[in-house]
């Protein structure tokens, strides 16, 4: 049964502490009009060798390797830490890795996610266009500030009849600055923005802000009682290995400090979620310096667990510098009224939840921040924001200095 909820929700509980996600279904919930294309979703992992071979050849062909591993060089004092996390952790993530490989439906359904529900020339790609814009040059530029994005709403919103063909249609045009500015779609249905003769599609009930750090404290809310319950944090972090491709700037540790999450966070108190890398340093100075310094209190820990389209998992997970999982850092921020006796109580956060998918584009992580929502203090609708994000969901405000990247119109279908 497990591939009839996927296929609903894009959520699957493959046992009680873990679960398989499609980001793509989980993305649709944001669109009326338009569909996220699995094909350029799924840009990876799904080349026909590693969908061809079966789970088992390719565990043994792992097997292989680990024996060659096995001649593991000594570990620095910093690197016993990062292990011994690494083997709390990993029961865990073979759990979960075994339920999904038990879960034969659910592999079938797996390995045609990225073609999933467009049968050939039925889905329209709906741009052309090979180039992206790159926000951070454009933002850069003294031109900036005139820079202006068009939004279009249709008003034939209310008229989609007659087996949801608009009778009439008639498109209104809002246009406003796109940089350090709040940009919004209140309505219910999504809209198509355009920038430079680049197509964006805008979720429903959604906004960004497009600015550097330094313009950050503009999202700090005005009213005490307007600030955000569930606040996403996907930090540009080093990579210390200057090996490693990196496709937008990174900032030293220390900038993050000043990230004013205390100020952004609603008078009832917020969940914040932070991505964090799986080097010890970085653990040491989250837990040591950057969550005290934000006011936050940790609570769990949950992991994301990346597996190609054949089920398998991305990389050894045994190996020390490219672990196939990544760690979301779970913490509480006091509002001014947590003490008051006026919060609502709240569900205890599980440890170590694991969540499975196959991933996107380079560093882009699943959208889990709705299956937070019932550790989110405070009334629902729960006032979610993301920082550093690089795209829009609907009920969110984006911020970073890239948030329409992945709202280009190349990553859609038109349904
Ligand atoms: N969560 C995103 C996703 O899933 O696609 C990935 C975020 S990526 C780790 C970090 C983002 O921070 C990049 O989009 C990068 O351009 C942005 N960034 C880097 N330096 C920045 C700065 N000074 N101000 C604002 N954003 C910045």
């Amino acid at each position: 049964m497990e591939e009839n909820q996927l296929m609903e929700s894009g959520v699957s509980e493959l046992n009680s502490n873990a679960f398989f996600i499609d980001p793509v279904r989980i993305l649709n919930r944001s669109y009326t009009r338009f569909r996220v294309s699995p094909s350029t979703y799924y840009s990876r992992f799904f080349d026909s060798l590693n969908s061809a071979q079966s789970p088992k050849a390719s565990e043994d062909s792992r097997k292989g390797k680990r024996k060659r591993k096995k001649k593991i060089q000594s570990l620095n004092e910093r690197e016993q830490i990062a292990d011994r996390r690494h083997q709390e952790v990993k029961p865990f993530l073979l759990k979960a890795h075994e339920a999904l490989l038990e879960a034969t439906d659910l592999l079938k359904v797996l390995r045609n996610l990225r073609n999933d529900g467009c049968s050939v020339g039925e889905c329209k790609e709906l741009s052309q266009e090979s180039s992206e814009l790159s926000f951070m040059e454009l933002g850069g530029v003294w031109q900036a500030p005139l820079c202006e994005i068009v939004l279009n709403y249709q008003q034939d919103d209310k008229t989609f009849q007659n087996g949801g063909f608009p009778l009439a249609q008639s498109i209104e045009q809002k246009v406003t600055p796109v940089f350090n500015n709040l940009v919004a779609n209140e309505g219910s249905y999504d809209i198509e923005a355009e920038l430079f003769n680049h197509k964006y599609i805008i979720p429903k009930r959604s906004c960004f802000y497009m600015s550097d750090m330094q313009q950050i404290d503009s999202l700090i809310p005005a009213g005490s009682d307007c600030g955000f319950n569930l606040i996403v944090i996907d930090p540009p972090w080093e990579n210390g290995s200057a090996r490693q491709k990196v496709r937008y700037p990174t900032l030293p540790n220390r900038y993050f400090l000043s990230l004013p999450v205390k100020q952004l966070c609603h008078t009832s108190g917020a969940l914040v979620a932070l991505w964090v890398t799986n080097r010890e340093k970085l653990r040491d100075f989250v837990e040591n310096d950057l969550f005290p310094k934000w006011g936050v209190t940790y609570a769990a820990s949950f992991y994301w667990l990346k597996v190609k389209a054949n089920g398998m998992l991305t990389g050894e997970l045994d190996l020390f510098h490219h672990r196939p999982y990544e760690c979301l850092l779970l913490g509480y921020c006091d509002g001014k009224d947590t003490h008051s006796g006026n919060s609502t109580r709240l569900n205890p956060i599980p440890d170590n939840r694991v969540f499975i998918s196959v991933p996107g584009d380079y560093s882009r992580k699943p959208p889990i921040g709705e299956l937070l929502l019932d550790y989110v203090p405070g009334s629902m609708p729960a006032r979610c924001v993301e920082l550093f994000a690089r795209e829009m969901i609907a009920g969110w405000t984006s911020w970073g200095n890239e948030p329409l990247h992945f709202q280009d119109s190349r990553y859609f279908v038109s349904k």
